[in-house]
């Protein structure tokens, strides 16, 4: 659900930091850049001085290859001080997968958030070979169409084990509404909602920088979706809900540090085109719905663009939580089609 790319943000940096190289985005404040073998093929880190040694926000997806690049940060531009503190912004693994290298291998402590890490922490324990019967479930109450549903439910599935350092016993827990001191500077602690639950962000007191994960980023809309752990959840509220309070602190001036892309300025406007980019596709949905379809039968109207296997499961997610939310609105009905597919409709 991209929309409105560039319109009015500004970027400072064209370019990001080449591989093992990092960026000041300012004083204290170092920017780099980790590969995901993905479609989105990069997650941005970063590392905060605080004197005698550093905090670390994200560390990318747990492999060889970017611990490998992490050494090679450390002992570059980081100058071999030591990683005292590391903070998980939320609990994907592309932003938490070395967090518990750091702990053991590097002796940091692990701040973050009580639900990111539970959920991290809760998912490691989650070694499937083949996909649960409530995951099939879940498939077919969305619809997904069966030559996809048939070759999945014959796959080992993602693990998230498989790309996450082991996570060591223990943790410092960061709240909405405290303050964190590093990089030189007094950071506001808020949480978000949506995409992924109690996810961090950090906004300077002392200067413009916002380091915002994924709640916050230009040019692609964070994904927002339904998983079978929890098939009527309704995260688009929470999503709306922390767009709005974000958006009423976003200033002009502000220099968004996100997850992903670059970082970027423009903040007021880009609050107000996260927002309206999924009113704009709930609206187009309510129409699509004046007939009856199945979540995965809401592409069309949802991302105005054809959707490849590659981001079906991205895509089928996303379209789960935008019927769930007009669902829970009480602007669609329901009905199960024999195949188990739930059908939503507007209500007249
Ligand atoms: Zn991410």
């Amino acid at each position: 659900m991209d929309g409105n790319r560039g319109a009015v943000l500004r970027y400072p940096w064209d370019t990001p930091p080449p591989r093992g190289e990092m960026i000041a985005v300012a004083e204290g404040v170092l920017w780099a850049r980790l590969p995901l073998p993905m479609k989105l093929d990069h997650v941005n880190v970063y590392a905060l001085d605080d004197g005698d040694s550093w905090t670390v926000i994200d560390t990318g997806m747990g492999s060889g290859l970017t611990r490998d690049l992490w050494e090679r940060l450390l002992a570059g531009p980081m100058a071999g001080k030591p990683v005292r503190r590391v903070i998980m912004t939320h609990h994907h693994p592309d932003h938490m997968g070395n967090a518990g290298w750091f702990q053991r291998e590097k002796g940091a402590e692990l701040l973050s958030t009580r639900t990111a890490w539970l959920f991290a922490r809760m998912l490691m324990l989650d070694d499937q070979d083949a996909p649960p019967e409530e995951t099939l479930a879940f498939w077919r109450s969305a619809g997904m169409a069966p030559e996809i549903l048939n070759k999945r439910a014959g796959e080992k599935p993602f693990n998230y084990a498989d790309i996450v350092y082991p996570m060591p016993l223990g943790f410092r827990r960061i709240c909405e509404g405290e303050t964190l001191t590093m990089g030189g500077r007094t950071w506001d602690i808020f949480t978000g909602n949506g995409h992924a639950p109690e996810h961090a962000t950090f906004w300077s007191r002392d200067d413009n920088l916002v380091i915002a994960g994924d709640q916050i980023l230009p040019s692609i809309s964070p994904n927002i979706g339904v998983y079978a752990t929890e098939p009527e959840a309704d995260p688009l509220q929470g999503w709306l809900e922390s767009c709005e309070r974000f958006r009423a602190m976003a200033r002009e001036d502000h220099l968004v540090l996100g997850g992903h892309k670059l970082p970027f300025t423009g903040l007021p406007i880009r609050m107000r085109q996260l927002i309206e980019n999924h009113h704009g596709a709930l609206d187009r949905l309510l129409r699509h719905l004046a007939a009856p379809h199945s979540a995965a039968e809401c592409f069309a109207p949802l991302f105005k663009r054809t959707i490849g296997e590659a981001e079906y499961g991205l895509a089928l997610v996303e379209a789960v939580a935008h019927v769930n939310h007009l669902y829970a609105k009480g602007l669609v009905s329901r009905t199960r089609r024999k195949d188990g597919a739930w059908l939503y409709q507007r209500r007249e």
